[in-house]
């Protein structure tokens, strides 16, 4: 009776091992979220799109989340479950919970917009800047192997997003990767 109950106790405790391990998968702290960033600037640094300067990753609840961007962008509707702020501090801002390769996606999203921060024209019009984060985040997901994740990114709601993403595919299936960065630093 007692080996029974020993048994049964490891193979509940089997079963709450496996489930935390699955729950790891889920990037939850700031510091999961700078590794997150890491991986998002080693991969653009790959296609010449460096940001030279830390930024803080506040990883955060919905409701701050939420709050928070309708503060900060006025409330503009985006499916993209973080965002970029340019000052006071500059940070980048991103939901709790996703999995490593979904923030890994954000945050090459948001980063693409602090490099255009100081890269990019001003007047830049949203469609191009959105267009070019979205490119970056595909094709971060792409190189994660996340290839669902990548395609869902067509189907987003706001146009300036997946149109955006179509925009900046044609650049560069026409003029490679160094013709996305120009168009990016140049197109208004
Ligand atoms: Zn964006």
């Amino acid at each position: 009776m007692i080996y029974k109950k020993i048994i049964t106790t490891i193979f509940i405790m089997l079963f709450l091992a496996s489930f935390a391990s699955a729950q790891n998968n889920a990037v939850t702290t700031n510091a999961e979220g700078e590794e997150c960033l890491s991986i998002a600037r080693n991969f653009l640094a790959g296609y010449g799109i460096t940001v030279n300067r830390k930024i803080p990753v506040e990883v955060c609840s919905l409701e701050i989340f939420q709050g928070h961007h309708t503060v900060i962008s006025g409330g503009t509707g985006s499916d993209v479950g973080g965002y970029y702020q340019a000052f006071a501090p500059e940070s980048i801002w991103i939901i709790t919970g996703y999995s490593r390769e979904y923030a890994i996606g954000i945050l090459a999203h948001e980063l693409a917009h602090a490099w255009q921060s100081t890269e990019a024209p001003a007047k830049q019009n949203k469609m191009l800047k959105e267009g070019f984060a979205t490119w970056c985040q595909y094709k971060m997901l792409l190189a994660l192997g996340a290839k669902s994740m990548a395609n869902a990114l067509f189907s987003l709601s706001d146009p300036d997003y997946s149109q955006g993403l179509k925009t900046y595919l044609n650049v560069e299936a026409k003029s490679g990767i160094q013709g996305v960065i120009n168009y990016a630093r140049t197109a208004i």
